[in-house]
């Protein structure tokens, strides 16, 4: 099956294909389609199965199909368990929006925020974060998600290992209530389970 064929537009398809990639992974076969569908999502995919094409993709769908989407208002936040993770997803938020125009940040802790403020103040359509500095921009309002229509949590598993249920509970209570959630995970643990209880329901269940 084609990448077409999941319903992504011309430059989306354009962008995956000079990364290299022929054809969808299984993850992204099943996912792309409830996302863009705008259904809430469970999915249980280690790393290696090509798991964040298969959330950034129908993200970016999403953008070009929304004109109703007012630019620059953190359309989707991405939640990752750590810094390293957040440059990599928006790493790859560059390389498939190469023909969109859109802007992306990562945002994480353990450094000067200052320029983060800054940045956002330039406004961003998909913002990347790790809990922990999130919330502290929403505490000292630097950051409105009051137009936000996505929340993915990827890694969720390591999420709640590194204590982050708190904050996530704090970050999710200051999103519109009308949103779609998306939450990616190696293993759907009880706690997992829990945390999507609060945050993902009605949710369709994808297992790779
Ligand atoms: P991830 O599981 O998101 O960390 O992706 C793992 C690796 O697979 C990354 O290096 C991606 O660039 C690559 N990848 C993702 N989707 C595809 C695809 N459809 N075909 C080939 N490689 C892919």
């Amino acid at each position: 099956m084609p990448f077409s064929a999941l319903g992504l537009s011309d430059p989306i398809v354009k962008a995956v294909t000079e990364q290299g990639y022929q054809t969808p992974t299984p993850i992204q076969a099943q996912a792309i389609p409830v996302v863009l569908a705008g259904d809430n999502l469970i999915a249980a995919a280690q790393t290696g199965t090509g798991k964040t094409a298969s959330f950034v993709l129908p993200l970016l769908q999403q953008l070009i199909d929304a004109p109703e989407v007012r630019a620059k208002r953190v359309h989707a936040v991405i939640l990752t368990p750590t810094r390293e993770l957040a440059i990599q997803v928006e790493d790859n938020i560059r390389q498939y929006a190469a023909h969109l125009t859109l802007s992306s940040m990562a945002m994480y802790g353990g450094v000067d925020i200052a320029p983060q403020q800054q940045r956002l103040i330039e406004g961003v359509d998909i913002l990347v974060a790790t809990p922990g500095r999130l919330l502290d921009m929403l505490t000292r309002r630097a950051i409105h998600l009051d137009e936000t229509r996505t929340l993915v949590i990827d890694e969720a598993d390591r999420m709640l290992d590194m204590g982050f249920i708190a904050d996530i509970n704090k970050i999710v209570e200051k999103l519109p209530s009308q949103r779609q959630n998306l939450l990616f995970s190696a293993t759907l643990s009880t706690q997992v389970r829990m945390l999507a209880r609060t945050a993902v329901t009605d949710a369709v269940e994808i297992s790779i």
